[in-house]
């Protein structure tokens, strides 16, 4: 047998032959629109930093008073000894925001995803998954020994198929699916998904990564904003997005919080997030529900229309429905990448999605907007853009 270095060479020449080579790249400044790497700055249209808040000084601040009193780390994972004060008291201030009877904290949302879909499902269960849903589900699907169903992305005919199937089968049924799409941007027809999961006596479990933050009265998600919460059973989201933090959570009844206590092997199994960044994704909660995120909202909502208004004018489609993330399609993965390579010489930094992370033949660059981001901004990259790629 070959060696392991030529063996992983040859796995790597595969990558780069089809055009799907990543690295690393060292950012030397902190996370904002504007990021500097290799000495050059650069316009970021690529965070999931929709309000601005991984930079507000009211995170900073609270984060370095935690750090004076709790120190950085939490030394143990929480059913040992490493659940600290600002855990629970994040946890309390996620439960009130998401009006849920209780909420859990992971150290990821891709670790939540996993605590919760392989606490719930087993041997002998369905879940039943949108077609574009996140790693995190689809791998936590693999984990959890359940039968896997992929229903076509956002198409509830489809599901209820599957739903009439998977009543038959006699164990339980869960469905689960983001409610704003990670690289679309799209929605989740979640008024019908909710009335068919209820007729089907199946559960569902919402992603709302993208869409915690941004969408509802006090910014809790596309749930609330269309008055659904209440009919989900099980609410994930990120606190390393909108919220400006890192980590997870999972929101839903006191059972379901209690059973993933006990049976959560990614929150069982590891380390408790660092005090710290608990304490700053609480107080990043407290301003997403305040004036300040209300008016972060405005300003991102306003941003959000002017590109989209710009894009049309180059030809693109876009979505009716206002999301912060922007796809623009652009086919070939070369063709992506030499569009990503245009940007970054004029001063832009834009991501190329490719395969796998979206279909073959459908690389994009992959725009996100934020609450920072100025007209002029936006116009700069309308302009560049149009230059960018040839349509
Ligand atoms: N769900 C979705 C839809 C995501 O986009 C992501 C992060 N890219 C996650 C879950 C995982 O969240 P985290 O980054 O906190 O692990």
């Amino acid at each position: 047998m070959a060696g392991l270095g030529e063996q992983l060479d040859r796995d790597l020449d595969k990558i780069r032959d089809a055009g799907l080579w990543r690295e690393l790249r060292e950012i030397e400044s902190v996370q904002s629109t504007r990021i500097t790497f290799g000495g050059r700055e650069f316009i970021n249209f690529s965070s999931n930093d929709y309000l601005g808040l991984a930079a507000h000084p009211a995170l900073g601040q609270a984060a370095v008073e935690a750090i004076e009193r709790f120190a950085v780390g939490s030394g143990a994972s929480r059913l040992i000894c490493g659940s600290l004060q600002p855990h629970h008291e994040l946890e309390t201030a996620l439960a009130k925001w998401q009006e849920a009877e209780a909420a859990l904290v992971f150290s990821t949302g891709f670790a939540a995803a996993q605590g919760v879909l392989t606490s719930l499902l087993g041997q002998g269960d369905i879940l039943i998954l949108d077609k574009k849903s996140h790693a995190s589900m689809i791998d936590a699907a693999k984990l959890s020994d359940a039968t896997l169903r992929v229903f076509r992305h956002n198409d509830l005919e489809h599901l209820e198929k599957l739903l009439q199937w998977a009543g038959a089968q006699g164990g339980r049924v869960l469905v689960a699916t983001e409610s704003v799409f990670s690289m679309d941007g799209d929605r989740a027809p979640l008024a019908g998904i909710v009335e068919l999961k209820e007729r089907y006596g199946a559960w569902l479990m919402l992603d709302e990564a993208h869409a915690a933050g941004l969408y509802g009265p006090l910014g809790q998600g596309l749930a609330a904003a269309d008055g659904l919460a209440a009919r989900i059973e099980i609410r994930m989201g990120t606190l390393g997005k909108a919220v400006g933090a890192a980590g997870g959570f999972i929101c839903g009844s006191r059972q379901l919080i209690e059973l993933l206590v006990n049976k959560a092997r990614s929150f069982i199994f590891s380390t408790a997030p660092s005090p710290a960044v608990s304490v700053a994704a609480r107080v990043g909660v407290e301003l997403i529900k305040g004036e300040e995120g209300k008016s972060l909202r405005q300003q991102l909502w306003q941003r959000v229309d002017e590109l989209k208004g710009g894009v049309e004018s180059l030809c693109w489609e876009t979505s009716e429905e206002p999301s912060a993330i922007l796809p623009l399609i652009v086919g070939g993965e070369d063709k992506a990448v030499a569009a990503m390579e245009h940007l970054r010489e004029v001063g832009f930094f834009i991501p190329a999605i490719r395969y796998p992370t979206v279909p073959r033949n459908e690389a994009r660059l992959r725009v996100t907007l934020t609450a920072n981001h100025t007209t002029e901004d936006i116009n700069q990259l309308v302009n560049a853009l149009g230059q960018a790629v040839t349509r």
